[in-house]
């Protein structure tokens, strides 16, 4: 053994099958480029504002309070939290929910999503993903071993030339339907929708469930932006459609319920033949979730509980002052000659730049995408960071979406201000 060169190298393969093809992911590139050249930073989805006071001072007061909330608890969610979820989606639903087999509490939307496709999906079943689509979902379900099947949201650009609407990019029925066959497990259902913010109305909805009942397929069923819908839009859960109930796990997220992103507390919620599995996949990958992040968690939703559908309600508030930040930003974009497709929902805005071509450089011997290199243009030349769409599509598709970018606007009124210093500064330019 001692006769060996210090510097032998492993020379077999280390990566495992289920890794290849999946090892790119834009956010690193992106978030990298960003902290280099851009001043202000409307890419990355979440918030820059504080966290509401009252859950701020739910978490002041479990770290200084009970001290065996710095140990484990229980597996499957802290019993204040899935207790509380319970309550709160038992109302939603208009069901008895048992929190201890109904809800599942996970690090954050993202492992539940994980805990979805490994529980479910098995080598050759077929997961159907309507594009454009939050961009995990594709690598998950290659690493369970499935494969993904695409379904695009069509854009109709309404006929009097006003501004798109997120609610104008639609399934087209028939096409929806020829996707579905004997090898489909699941779909995949993102309303209201990362990165285009539309928010399914009750027809869509209506459509996807009678499919699924019909094909007795599973609905994977993110609803992480569930408060976030504007001009008085309502978001309606699938699960609550006939038939549905049994087949569908609901994902939500903490993060994003009460713009505390970095916390990573996330849920499913459904039924216990469904959850059961998730909780196999939870026990044998991270097992438990950090306790402290769950107690203050918990403590959010019971004032929510109790100010429910009341003005000072946050799940009321915040999305007023989003729709707010939301119009100020379509405004300037569309002064400096984006146009944007107005969001129902989310904190997420997707902009037209079509008409920016003659503005930004060729990149010779370049392969990337129009919105790629726009992209990179705008943040390296006007400060100004956001994500280009195709990175929201399947690689196929994504060769038809290379006009638009992605914009967030949940941030603080300064970072939105400086955004749209340099949108009016642009105009000027333009205009001189
Ligand atoms: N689903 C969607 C649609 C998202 O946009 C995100 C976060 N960007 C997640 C899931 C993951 O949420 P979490 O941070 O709670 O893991």
């Amino acid at each position: 053994f001692l006769s060996l060169p210090l510097q032998a190298k492993m020379s077999r393969p280390v990566q495992a099958r289920r890794l290849e093809g999946i090892d790119k992911n834009i956010w690193v590139d992106f978030v990298k480029l960003a902290g280099t050249y851009a001043k202000v930073n409307l890419g990355q989805g979440f918030p820059d504002f504080p966290v509401p006071d009252f859950l701020l001072e739910a978490l002041r007061q479990a770290l200084g309070g009970n001290h065996m909330l710095h140990q484990y608890t229980r597996a499957f969610g802290h019993p204040p939290l899935v207790n509380v979820l319970g309550q709160l989606f038992g109302k939603l639903l208009g069901r008895e929910l048992d929190p201890m087999s109904n809800v599942m509490v996970t690090v954050g939307a993202y492992q539940a999503l994980f805990c979805c496709f490994q529980a479910f999906v098995d080598e050759g079943d077929e997961v159907i993903i309507i594009e454009p689509f939050f961009d995990c979902y594709m690598p998950m379900v290659k690493m369970a071993g499935g494969t993904p099947v695409f379904v695009p949201l069509r854009p109709n650009a309404p006929k009097d030339g006003s501004l798109m609407s997120s609610a104008d990019w639609q399934l087209d029925p028939a096409e929806l339907a020829s996707k579905f066959s004997e090898r489909t497990k699941a779909i995949v259902v993102n309303s209201p929708n990362n990165p285009l913010g539309k928010v399914f109305s009750q027809g869509e909805l209506e459509l996807i469930a009678e499919l699924c009942v019909k094909h007795d397929i599973l609905c994977i069923s993110d609803e992480v932006y569930e408060w976030l819908v504007y001009d008085g839009r309502q978001h309606i859960r699938i699960a609550s459609l006939p038939g549905m109930w049994d087949r569908t796990v609901i994902i939500g997220s903490a993060g994003k319920t009460f713009s505390a992103t970095g916390w990573k507390v996330g849920w499913t919620v459904g039924p216990d033949r469904l959850m059961r599995h998730l909780r196999t996949v939870h026990q044998n990958s991270i097992y438990h979730c950090a306790t402290i992040g769950q107690e203050a968690v918990a403590q959010g939703f019971q004032r929510e509980l109790t100010l429910y559908g009341k003005p000072d309600s946050y799940f009321v508030q915040l999305p007023r002052e989003l729709q707010r930040k939301r119009d100020m930003l379509v405004q300037s974009l569309v002064a400096v000659g984006m146009k944007p497709i107005i969001p129902e929902g989310t904190y997420f805005l997707v902009a037209d730049i079509s008409e920016f071509k003659s503005e930004v450089p060729d990149v010779p011997d370049s392969d990337e995408p129009y919105d790629y290199i726009f992209t990179k243009w705008m943040m390296k030349n006007k400060g100004l960071a956001a994500i280009p769409l195709s990175a929201f599509f399947s690689e196929t598709s994504g060769k038809n979406h290379t006009n638009f970018i992605r914009f967030c606007f949940a941030k603080e009124e300064a970072t939105l201000k400086a955004a749209i210093d340099i949108l009016q500064k642009w105009k000027e330019e333009k205009t001189s």
